[in-house]
């Protein structure tokens, strides 16, 4: 059984922000006196409002290491709003594991900022979801935590922790990506995640508005393919299947380093160059959608069939099958980042066979999106859970997918966000709602 690779730990369910996209459902909810969100969470002990111990914490961390030496993302809420978070990232370092803090930087202090350091935190991710304060501010609900936000990551700067830019894309900021990339740079981030909205917790309320459609998808990954590529920063689209298919099928033609007109990412003109490579394939892409290669339909045929491209899952056995070994090295060859553990591009969704997602409660989930619970580390081993939980189990075996997963060449680099399918079918398994891709 393969050990998880990145264990996201939701410490606490307290934050102090409210941000539109929350995972959490409650996130809207009233403010407390103090006028923190703490949506679970009571003032004054770190046990209340179900969350786990202090004591309960220490132990879960130790079993987390008795599994291998899986990343461990200390998240929230606002984890530093957990009193005991340094202890508990100490103790996993003491462990082996390699720990890292996702927050929204508003509460690094310069003590923060310190113990962060000192403690051993291999990196930090910072929220940002907009080049300026007008755009993160209206997002994450608080005027003024945008500047609170760089001032933390500054902080963090100057004491030489290894720090992530996230950013969350909707229609309305896909437009913006080109200079959100330049603002990374021009911050010195080590590393670009660009995260897809899953219609989950708040993000349900603001989707369809805000959710990309399957040709904006489309565009977005094949822009992040291309600067990942470039290698300025490490460049990683979370919770984006298809950007395997795409980074795959590009780094099959070579397209790669060669693509133009990304300024078209978000005005619906993708990188045409590219989009002739990618679209190589046997198979098709939904009818108004611009494929991997952001060509209609019938363009997207004759360029696979022009420049010789395979089938994905089909019969060309000079370039291998989509499924094979290879998959995965090419993958890694579009992502020069890819050797840097704590951006390593390796497959699509891993919920549950390379990640999974632990809640305040302690109930472990396939991941943080896909609100199936796998059993509780209050009552059972976490190790237990992980290796035998029918629900993950089910997306350990990719012959179990349906729909147009369940057939498509991609599907041991992609698989589809199954957390998509699940908010939208009401089946995890089913096929994946927004994928632009049509397999033969
Ligand atoms: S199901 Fe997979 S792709 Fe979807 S949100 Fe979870 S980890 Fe990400
Ligand atoms: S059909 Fe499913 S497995 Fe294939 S590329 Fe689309 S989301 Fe991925």
């Amino acid at each position: 059984m393969p050990p998880p690779r990145l264990v996201f730990w939701e410490t606490t369910r307290a934050c102090n922000l409210r941000c539109a996209h929350c995972r959490r459902l409650e996130a809207a909810g009233p403010e407390s006196a103090d006028g923190l969100n703490r949506s679970g969470y009571s003032a004054g002990s770190v046990s209340s409002g179900g969350e786990l111990s202090s004591k309960d914490a220490l132990t879960l961390v130790g079993a987390v290491a008795e599994t291998g030496r899986p990343i461990l993302v200390l998240s929230g809420g606002e984890p530093l709003l957990r009193p005991d978070i340094f202890d508990i990232a100490g103790r996993a370092v003491s462990l082996g594991l390699t720990v890292s803090l996702a927050t929204n930087g508003t509460l690094v202090d310069d003590a923060a900022a310190e113990q962060i350091a000192a403690c051993g935190i291999r990196r930090v991710a910072i929220s940002l979801d907009g080049p300026d304060a007008a755009s993160h501010d209206a997002f994450r609900g608080e005027a003024g935590c945008f500047d609170k936000a760089l001032a933390g990551f500054g902080r963090l700067k100057r004491r030489g922790v290894s720090l992530q830019i996230n950013t969350t894309v909707t229609r309305g900021t896909l437009g913006r990506v080109e200079e959100m990339y330049g603002f990374a740079l021009r911050l010195g981030a080590d590393a670009l995640h660009v995260f897809s909205l899953v219609p989950v917790g708040c993000g349900a309320e603001i989707a369809p508005e805000a959710m990309l459609s399957a040709a904006e998808s489309e565009r977005l990954l094949l822009w992040i393919a291309r600067k990942a590529a470039e290698g300025r920063i490490q460049m990683k689209a979370t919770c984006a299947p298809q950007y395997f298919r795409i980074a795959q099928t590009v780094a099959w033609h070579g397209k790669l380093r060669d693509t133009e007109g990304t300024a078209g990412v978000g005005a619906g003109r993708p990188g045409a160059e590219a989009a002739a490579g990618a679209g190589g394939s046997a198979g098709r892409y939904a009818k108004g959608s611009a494929g991997a290669a952001g060509m209609p339909d019938g363009e997207a045929r004759r360029g696979g069939a022009a420049r010789g491209g395979s089938a994905p899952g089909g019969g060309d056995s000079r370039r291998g099958q989509p499924e094979d070994a290879r998959g995965e090295s090419l993958v890694r060859a579009a992502h020069p980042s890819g050797g840097d553990a704590l951006s390593a591009a390796t497959k699509g969704c891993l919920a549950g066979t390379g990640v999974c997602f632990i809640s305040s409660a302690g109930e472990v989930f396939p991941c943080g999106y896909l609100p199936i619970s796998c059993g509780n580390v209050r009552e059972r081993p976490f190790r237990e859970i992980w290796e035998s939980s029918p629900v993950l189990l089910d997306l350990r075996d990719p012959d179990r997918l349906k729909g147009k997963c369940g057939r498509c060449g991609f599907k041991l680099v992609c698989g589809g966000c199954r957390a998509r399918a699940y908010a939208v079918r009401g089946d995890y398994l089913a096929e994946e709602p927004s994928c632009a891709y049509l397999p033969p």
